[in-house]
């Protein structure tokens, strides 16, 4: 907020694993609120939406009156971070979501829920994510999405080795397919903090 130094920063608390981005954004020296109504989120410089579910929590969302709220801020600047779930919330469209799955959008890209199937539920491995410098991120993928196709707005920031999408960009939204709130490495959080600071 205006002429404070500390940028207050709302994880979407309505379904998935918003407490261990909690604690990896407090540890970073945000000031962390969890948003489950729209005056949190109308009080927060910057909003991480979580992993989880995303068909749950577009219900969710919109059965405690945050959707529309949400639009409103991703279409007003907020930076916004999507991990997993997140991203699907973020994107434009989904593809393979469930009958009458919405999103908030914000995000020209189209994203494909549960795109590694079941056979490969989840999965580990090292990425190369040039904005975040050496050594590589490990990512871990748990059911997760991949973005199929995007706009030219958005910018890639981290690919797999067949060239599939993992990681975007597109101006103060950003949106990856796995989870770095699970690995102890803080760097997308950081570079997420550094744009809330600038939005600020
Ligand atoms: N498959 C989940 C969904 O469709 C996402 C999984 C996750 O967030 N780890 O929302």
């Amino acid at each position: 907020m205006a002429g404070s130094s500390t940028p207050r920063v709302g994880v979407l608390a309505l379904q998935g694993d918003f407490r261990e981005h909690a604690a990896v954004l407090s540890g970073l020296g945000a000031s962390v609120t969890l948003v489950r109504r729209p005056e949190e989120l109308a009080a927060v410089d910057g909003l991480v939406i979580p992993g989880g579910e995303s068909s749950v929590m577009d219900k969710l969302a919109r059965a405690f009156d945050l959707a529309e709220p949400l639009r409103a801020a991703v279409r007003g600047g907020l930076p916004v971070y999507g991990t997993c779930a997140g991203l699907i919330m973020l994107a434009d469209r989904i593809v393979d979501g469930i009958v009458g799955q919405e999103s908030i959008g914000g995000l020209d890209v189209s994203v494909r829920r549960n795109a590694f199937g079941s056979q490969v539920d989840s999965f580990e491995t090292d990425l190369d994510i040039p904005v975040l410098g050496a050594p590589p991120v490990h990512a871990v993928f748990i059911r997760a999405p991949i973005v199929e196709s995007a706009g030219e707005q958005v910018t890639p920031l981290a690919t797999l080795d067949d060239g599939t999408m993992v990681a975007v960009e597109q101006g103060n939204l950003l949106g990856t397919s796995f989870h770095p709130e699970v690995t102890g490495d803080t760097r997308f959080h950081a570079y997420f903090l550094a744009k809330v600071a600038a939005a600020v």
